[in-house]
């Protein structure tokens, strides 16, 4: 059992490093820029809303959290999503100045 962890591990650590070599690749072939943030940012945890850092949703079986700060209900993926954009325009800002 802890061989099939490990391995399916290995399996998603391959296939996410390959899908971010891909979209590298296709973004400079298409003359688009690629910006890649670090994969320890705590995406899930932050609120999109106001910035408040959610320990407890560290549990992936947290799906949906209130945010104690400004009330805002957010959806684990979509506020995830929305913390990565708004992480590679910050990144992407600093590179323009
Ligand atoms: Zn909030």
């Amino acid at each position: 059992m802890i061989e099939e962890k490990k391995f399916s591990k290995y399996l998603t650590d391959v296939c996410l490093s390959e899908l971010c070599r891909v979209l590298e690749y296709k973004a400079k072939y298409y003359g688009k820029r690629y910006i890649q943030i670090d994969s320890y940012y705590p995406s899930s945890q932050e609120c999109s809303k106001c910035g408040y850092k959610n320990e407890g949703v560290k549990d992936l079986s947290v799906r949906n959290w209130l945010c104690p700060e400004c009330g805002s209900v957010h959806d684990r993926d979509i506020n995830a999503s929305q913390n990565i954009l708004f992480e590679g325009i910050k990144k992407y800002v600093k590179e323009l100045i």
